[in-house]
Protein backbone atom coordinates (compact mmCIF):
# COMPACT_ATOMS: atom_id res chain seq x y z
CA UNK A 1 0.00 0.00 0.00
CA UNK A 2 2.94 2.12 0.97
CA UNK A 3 4.70 1.72 -1.97
CA UNK A 4 1.61 2.83 -4.18
CA UNK A 5 0.97 5.39 -2.36
CA UNK A 6 4.77 6.68 -3.39
CA UNK A 7 4.34 5.67 -6.84
CA UNK A 8 1.55 7.63 -7.57
CA UNK A 9 2.24 10.75 -5.84
CA UNK A 10 5.18 12.99 -7.66
CA UNK A 11 5.84 15.17 -4.38
CA UNK A 12 9.30 14.15 -3.36
CA UNK A 13 8.98 16.06 -0.17
CA UNK A 14 7.58 15.03 2.93
CA UNK A 15 6.27 18.67 3.37
CA UNK A 16 4.48 18.51 0.13
CA UNK A 17 2.86 15.25 1.68
CA UNK A 18 -0.61 14.49 -0.13
CA UNK A 19 -3.18 12.10 2.14
CA UNK A 20 -3.75 8.51 -0.42
CA UNK A 21 -7.34 7.60 1.72
CA UNK A 22 -9.21 9.09 4.61
CA UNK A 23 -7.31 7.90 6.98
CA UNK A 24 -4.06 9.60 6.00
CA UNK A 25 -6.16 12.95 7.19
CA UNK A 26 -5.25 13.69 11.31
CA UNK A 27 -7.25 15.82 13.38
CA UNK A 28 -9.98 17.90 11.37
CA UNK A 29 -12.70 15.06 12.35
CA UNK A 30 -16.06 17.12 11.66
CA UNK A 31 -14.43 18.91 8.36
CA UNK A 32 -13.39 15.28 7.00
CA UNK A 33 -16.80 14.07 7.81
CA UNK A 34 -18.12 16.80 5.95
CA UNK A 35 -16.13 16.28 2.59
CA UNK A 36 -17.45 12.72 2.90
CA UNK A 37 -20.85 13.58 2.83
CA UNK A 38 -20.14 16.25 -0.35
CA UNK A 39 -18.19 13.06 -2.01
CA UNK A 40 -21.65 10.93 -0.99
CA UNK A 41 -24.00 13.46 -2.14
CA UNK A 42 -22.27 14.43 -6.15
CA UNK A 43 -20.78 10.89 -6.58
CA UNK A 44 -23.04 8.14 -5.09
CA UNK A 45 -26.42 9.81 -4.99
CA UNK A 46 -25.72 12.37 -8.15
CA UNK A 47 -26.96 15.25 -7.27
CA UNK A 48 -25.47 18.99 -8.64
CA UNK A 49 -27.65 21.70 -6.07
CA UNK A 50 -25.12 23.99 -5.47
CA UNK A 51 -23.16 23.33 -2.31
CA UNK A 52 -20.94 26.57 -0.18
CA UNK A 53 -18.31 25.38 2.15
CA UNK A 54 -16.30 27.98 4.05
CA UNK A 55 -13.57 26.33 5.71
CA UNK A 56 -11.38 28.44 8.44
CA UNK A 57 -8.29 27.61 10.77
CA UNK A 58 -4.53 28.38 11.13
CA UNK A 59 -1.80 27.88 8.31
CA UNK A 60 -0.90 24.72 7.77
CA UNK A 61 -3.65 23.08 9.60
CA UNK A 62 -4.78 20.98 6.84
CA UNK A 63 -7.09 23.26 4.75
CA UNK A 64 -5.89 22.62 1.44
CA UNK A 65 -4.68 19.13 1.47
CA UNK A 66 -8.23 18.40 2.76
CA UNK A 67 -9.77 19.95 -0.24
CA UNK A 68 -7.25 19.19 -2.42
CA UNK A 69 -8.05 15.46 -1.50
CA UNK A 70 -11.70 15.81 -1.89
CA UNK A 71 -11.36 17.80 -4.96
CA UNK A 72 -9.36 14.48 -6.23
CA UNK A 73 -11.96 11.93 -5.05
CA UNK A 74 -15.06 14.04 -6.42
CA UNK A 75 -13.34 13.88 -9.80
CA UNK A 76 -12.06 10.47 -9.63
CA UNK A 77 -13.09 8.34 -12.72
CA UNK A 78 -12.61 4.90 -10.63
CA UNK A 79 -14.67 5.42 -7.30
CA UNK A 80 -15.61 2.64 -5.43
CA UNK A 81 -18.87 3.77 -4.69
CA UNK A 82 -19.20 1.76 -1.59
CA UNK A 83 -16.29 3.69 0.15
CA UNK A 84 -15.63 6.40 -2.61
CA UNK A 85 -11.92 7.50 -1.72
CA UNK A 86 -9.99 8.49 -5.25
CA UNK A 87 -8.10 5.96 -7.13
CA UNK A 88 -5.02 7.60 -7.72
CA UNK A 89 -4.86 5.85 -11.15
CA UNK A 90 -7.46 6.98 -13.05
CA UNK A 91 -7.47 9.94 -16.07
CA UNK A 92 -8.16 12.36 -13.93
CA UNK A 93 -6.31 11.64 -10.65
CA UNK A 94 -2.83 11.04 -13.06
CA UNK A 95 -3.64 14.30 -14.02
CA UNK A 96 -3.42 15.96 -10.55
CA UNK A 97 -6.21 18.76 -11.80
CA UNK A 98 -7.06 18.84 -8.08
CA UNK A 99 -4.18 20.59 -7.87
CA UNK A 100 -4.20 23.05 -11.05
CA UNK A 101 -7.53 23.25 -12.50
CA UNK A 102 -8.22 22.42 -15.94
CA UNK A 103 -6.02 25.07 -17.39
CA UNK A 104 -8.79 28.25 -18.28
CA UNK A 105 -11.93 29.11 -17.42
CA UNK A 106 -13.38 27.33 -20.30
CA UNK A 107 -11.64 24.11 -20.32
CA UNK A 108 -13.48 20.48 -19.10
CA UNK A 109 -12.17 17.43 -19.59
CA UNK A 110 -13.19 14.30 -21.45
CA UNK A 111 -11.85 10.75 -21.91
CA UNK A 112 -12.61 7.60 -22.92
CA UNK A 113 -13.70 4.38 -21.45
CA UNK A 114 -11.19 1.98 -20.37
CA UNK A 115 -11.06 -0.38 -17.01
CA UNK A 116 -9.17 2.08 -14.95
CA UNK A 117 -12.16 4.76 -15.86
CA UNK A 118 -15.46 3.16 -14.51
CA UNK A 119 -17.14 5.78 -12.80
CA UNK A 120 -16.41 9.01 -15.95
CA UNK A 121 -17.10 12.16 -14.68
CA UNK A 122 -17.56 15.36 -17.09
CA UNK A 123 -16.58 18.64 -14.66
CA UNK A 124 -15.21 22.14 -14.35
CA UNK A 125 -12.93 22.80 -12.09
CA UNK A 126 -11.29 26.15 -11.37
CA UNK A 127 -9.13 27.07 -8.56
CA UNK A 128 -8.81 30.57 -8.02
CA UNK A 129 -5.98 32.90 -6.12
CA UNK A 130 -8.25 35.21 -4.46
CA UNK A 131 -4.99 37.49 -3.75
CA UNK A 132 -4.32 37.69 -7.22
CA UNK A 133 -7.53 37.45 -8.97
CA UNK A 134 -8.41 40.20 -10.94
CA UNK A 135 -12.36 41.38 -12.37
CA UNK A 136 -11.91 40.50 -15.76
CA UNK A 137 -11.29 36.79 -14.38
CA UNK A 138 -14.18 36.85 -12.27
CA UNK A 139 -17.21 37.87 -14.83
CA UNK A 140 -15.22 35.08 -17.43
CA UNK A 141 -15.85 32.67 -14.62
CA UNK A 142 -19.43 34.18 -13.99
CA UNK A 143 -20.22 34.29 -17.69
CA UNK A 144 -19.13 30.52 -17.89
CA UNK A 145 -21.13 29.31 -14.81
CA UNK A 146 -24.55 31.07 -16.19
CA UNK A 147 -24.35 28.48 -18.85
CA UNK A 148 -27.20 25.38 -17.78
CA UNK A 149 -24.98 22.55 -18.40
CA UNK A 150 -25.44 19.37 -15.90
CA UNK A 151 -21.80 18.73 -15.75
CA UNK A 152 -20.18 18.81 -12.28
CA UNK A 153 -18.69 22.40 -11.55
CA UNK A 154 -16.10 23.08 -8.86
CA UNK A 155 -14.75 26.22 -7.90
CA UNK A 156 -12.02 26.27 -4.91
CA UNK A 157 -11.27 30.07 -3.58
CA UNK A 158 -8.41 29.97 -1.97
CA UNK A 159 -7.55 32.63 0.74
CA UNK A 160 -11.12 34.10 0.23
CA UNK A 161 -11.01 36.96 2.49
CA UNK A 162 -8.37 38.36 0.11
CA UNK A 163 -11.26 39.27 -1.92
CA UNK A 164 -12.98 41.34 0.54
CA UNK A 165 -9.94 43.12 0.49
CA UNK A 166 -9.94 43.97 -2.96
CA UNK A 167 -13.83 44.86 -2.46
CA UNK A 168 -13.96 42.12 -4.96
CA UNK A 169 -16.81 39.98 -2.89
CA UNK A 170 -19.38 41.73 -3.52
CA UNK A 171 -19.25 40.97 -7.50
CA UNK A 172 -18.38 37.47 -6.98
CA UNK A 173 -19.97 36.03 -4.04
CA UNK A 174 -23.33 37.28 -4.38
CA UNK A 175 -24.30 35.38 -6.95
CA UNK A 176 -23.19 31.88 -5.69
CA UNK A 177 -26.68 30.66 -5.13
CA UNK A 178 -27.51 31.26 -9.20
CA UNK A 179 -25.35 29.03 -9.86
CA UNK A 180 -25.34 24.73 -9.09
CA UNK A 181 -21.32 24.54 -8.34
CA UNK A 182 -19.59 23.31 -5.62
CA UNK A 183 -18.06 26.14 -4.27
CA UNK A 184 -14.91 25.04 -1.08
CA UNK A 185 -13.46 28.36 0.59
CA UNK A 186 -10.57 28.88 2.37
CA UNK A 187 -9.37 30.94 4.69
CA UNK A 188 -6.22 31.62 7.00
CA UNK A 189 -7.16 33.99 10.60
CA UNK A 190 -3.61 35.43 10.03
CA UNK A 191 -2.17 37.26 12.87
CA UNK A 192 -0.72 40.82 11.18
CA UNK A 193 1.49 41.08 14.32
CA UNK A 194 1.90 39.84 17.62
CA UNK A 195 -0.08 41.87 19.29
CA UNK A 196 -2.77 42.39 17.17
CA UNK A 197 -5.68 39.75 16.95
CA UNK A 198 -6.32 37.12 14.53
CA UNK A 199 -7.79 38.66 10.95
CA UNK A 200 -11.80 37.89 11.40
CA UNK A 201 -13.99 36.75 8.57
CA UNK A 202 -17.02 39.13 8.19
CA UNK A 203 -19.96 37.79 9.34
CA UNK A 204 -22.02 38.39 5.76
CA UNK A 205 -19.76 37.19 4.48
CA UNK A 206 -19.29 34.03 6.33
CA UNK A 207 -23.01 33.62 5.80
CA UNK A 208 -22.90 33.35 2.42
CA UNK A 209 -21.52 29.78 3.25
CA UNK A 210 -23.95 27.46 5.02
CA UNK A 211 -21.75 24.77 5.43
CA UNK A 212 -18.74 26.41 7.71
CA UNK A 213 -16.13 24.58 9.56
CA UNK A 214 -13.55 24.75 11.20
CA UNK A 215 -9.95 22.97 11.69
CA UNK A 216 -8.97 21.17 14.71
CA UNK A 217 -6.02 19.68 15.85
CA UNK A 218 -4.99 16.24 16.84
CA UNK A 219 -4.50 15.30 19.94
CA UNK A 220 -0.02 15.09 20.47
CA UNK A 221 -0.15 11.12 20.49
CA UNK A 222 -2.89 11.23 17.68
CA UNK A 223 -0.43 13.47 15.79
CA UNK A 224 3.05 11.86 16.89
CA UNK A 225 1.40 8.57 15.34
CA UNK A 226 0.80 9.76 12.16
CA UNK A 227 4.53 11.58 12.01
CA UNK A 228 5.56 7.99 12.91
CA UNK A 229 3.65 6.28 9.41
CA UNK A 230 5.36 10.04 7.23
CA UNK A 231 8.89 8.74 8.57
CA UNK A 232 8.48 5.44 7.76
CA UNK A 233 6.87 6.46 4.41
CA UNK A 234 9.97 8.70 3.80
CA UNK A 235 12.63 6.27 5.32
CA UNK A 236 13.56 8.21 8.20
CA UNK A 237 14.87 7.06 11.01
CA UNK A 238 14.09 8.82 14.24
CA UNK A 239 15.54 7.26 18.19
CA UNK A 240 12.84 7.35 20.70
CA UNK A 241 9.42 7.97 18.66
CA UNK A 242 7.68 7.38 21.40
CA UNK A 243 9.20 10.27 23.39
CA UNK A 244 10.34 12.73 20.40
CA UNK A 245 7.35 12.14 18.06
CA UNK A 246 5.16 13.28 20.96
CA UNK A 247 7.61 15.92 21.55
CA UNK A 248 7.31 17.36 17.76
CA UNK A 249 3.75 17.44 18.13
CA UNK A 250 4.42 19.29 21.14
CA UNK A 251 7.08 21.76 19.40
CA UNK A 252 4.92 21.89 16.29
CA UNK A 253 1.42 23.17 18.60
CA UNK A 254 -0.41 20.06 17.05
CA UNK A 255 -0.32 21.85 13.52
CA UNK A 256 0.79 19.06 11.40
CA UNK A 257 1.94 20.87 8.59
CA UNK A 258 4.24 22.79 10.72
CA UNK A 259 5.81 19.51 11.87
CA UNK A 260 6.06 18.45 8.51
CA UNK A 261 8.49 20.84 8.38
CA UNK A 262 10.73 18.98 10.75
CA UNK A 263 10.50 16.02 8.97
CA UNK A 264 11.44 17.78 5.74
CA UNK A 265 14.34 19.17 7.68
CA UNK A 266 15.33 15.42 8.36
CA UNK A 267 15.15 14.37 4.64
CA UNK A 268 17.60 16.77 3.70
CA UNK A 269 20.36 15.05 6.41
CA UNK A 270 22.63 12.97 4.93
CA UNK A 271 21.53 10.32 8.04
CA UNK A 272 18.09 10.64 7.36
CA UNK A 273 17.94 10.98 10.89
CA UNK A 274 14.99 12.86 12.97
CA UNK A 275 16.90 13.82 16.17
CA UNK A 276 15.86 15.00 19.54
CA UNK A 277 18.94 17.97 18.67
CA UNK A 278 16.67 18.79 15.38
CA UNK A 279 13.34 19.07 16.95
CA UNK A 280 14.25 21.08 19.64
CA UNK A 281 16.27 23.35 17.85
CA UNK A 282 14.13 23.66 14.65
CA UNK A 283 13.05 27.69 14.53
CA UNK A 284 9.21 27.41 14.19
CA UNK A 285 7.10 30.66 12.64
CA UNK A 286 5.35 30.83 16.12
CA UNK A 287 8.84 31.18 18.02
CA UNK A 288 9.58 34.11 16.41
ZN1 LIG B 1 -8.95 8.30 -9.76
Amino acid sequence: MLSMTKTNSPAALPGSFEPSTWDDIVGNYKFKKLCQNIVYQVRVKESREAIKMLSTGESRGGKTSLIEFTIKTLLCCNLDLSNPVACGRCTNCNSRFYKTGTGDWSSFVDFCDSSNNKTPVRFHFHLVDCARVGTHEIEDLLDELRSDADELRIVYLDEVHRLAKQSLDERFLKPLDSYKVIWFASSAMVKQSANEAPQKLDKMFQNRFPLRVETEKPSELELAGWLAHRCKQFGLTCDNPEVSLVRLARRANRIPGMALQVIDRAHFEPSRELTMDLIESYPFDFDK
